[in-house]
């Protein structure tokens, strides 16, 4: 079967998991290789099959280059501490949004770990989902979307993966299940510290209010910090100086002179946060 038809099975399965964008009613069907809602709006699945159901904007700071860096570091084995932290909480089974799920490493790596189930990745761009659906087809199913334009439906899931991406508790809430949980994860103070130092001399980074945020939303909540160093080579190094926002502040000059002498190692800290029992604070 071809990919866009494989991926229109899966919207005849699970079409509840989704709603228009545009109206905000359920779709009532999958017709041809798209699916359209009562008011007869209507989102075709891609030749590559992913969905798109992005009304208008798209594109956020991450180009090609950038999420093939991600990728390629991704590869290496970067944040599977990280990820691994994750599945020893995560339900092995069950329905999974990852939101802003950029080239689909992480979701990759977790269904090869054996989280099974209906899994969507999503991102608000569009290269970042042709790369995932590119290299990662069969872990989930891959769309272009938004959360503030509430593309899926409500009380559908059973997890959703929030990892270094933007929040939006709203639409959180609304679309996990009652026993749903939230997997998010954020930086902590010295997450990359030697790069931050080499870039910015400066030391601090605070996540204290995302912290202080999440645990007021999901005051049941679990905080946990996985640290680890990471050894690095040239490429690996390279690759992490191209895929990092960090960088985004920097000139091409900094960052040339940087890459020039690469660090040995880095460190990665984060806070990994899991919500409580959402239900009563909807
Ligand atoms: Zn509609």
């Amino acid at each position: 079967m071809k990919k866009i038809e494989r991926s229109a099975v899966f919207l005849k399965e699970n079409l509840a998991l989704f709603q228009c964008p545009v109206c905000k009613e359920a779709f009532q069907d999958v017709s041809g290789q798209g699916v359209v809602c009562a008011n007869n709006h209507r989102f075709d699945l891609g030749k590559k099959g992913t969905l798109h159901l992005l009304l208008k904007g798209g594109q956020n700071e991450y180009d090609k280059a950038m999420l093939s860096s991600r990728k390629a570091l991704a590869d290496t084995g970067f944040f599977h501490p990280i990820l691994d932290a994750i599945l020893n909480h995560i339900p092995k089974e069950g329905t999974i949004l990852d939101v802003g799920c950029g080239e689909g490493s992480h979701l990759h790596y977790l269904t090869e770990k054996g989280l099974s189930g209906e899994k969507i990745g999503f991102d608000i761009s569009k290269d970042a989902i042709q790369l995932a659906a590119a290299h990662f087809f069969d872990d989930a199913f891959w769309c272009v979307a938004d959360l503030a334009q509430s593309p899926f439906g409500a009380e559908q899931f059973d997890a959703i993966l929030n990892i270094f991406s933007p929040s939006h508790y709203q639409e959180f809430n609304r679309v996990l299940k009652p026993d749903g949980r939230v997997y998010k994860v954020v930086p902590d103070a010295d997450y990359l510290i030697e790069l931050r130092e080499l870039l910015y001399g400066d030391r601090s980074y605070n996540n204290q209010d995302v912290v202080k945020r999440f645990k007021e939303i999901y005051p049941e909540a679990l905080h946990e910090h996985v640290r680890y160093e990471v050894e690095l080579t040239e490429s690996t190094f390279r690759w992490l100086v191209e895929m990092t926002p960090l960088t985004w502040g920097a000139t091409d000059a900094d960052i040339e002179k940087i890459i020039k002498k690469p660090l040995k190692t880095i460190s990665v800290a984060v806070s990994l946060l899991i919500s409580g029992p959402i239900k009563v604070y909807k």
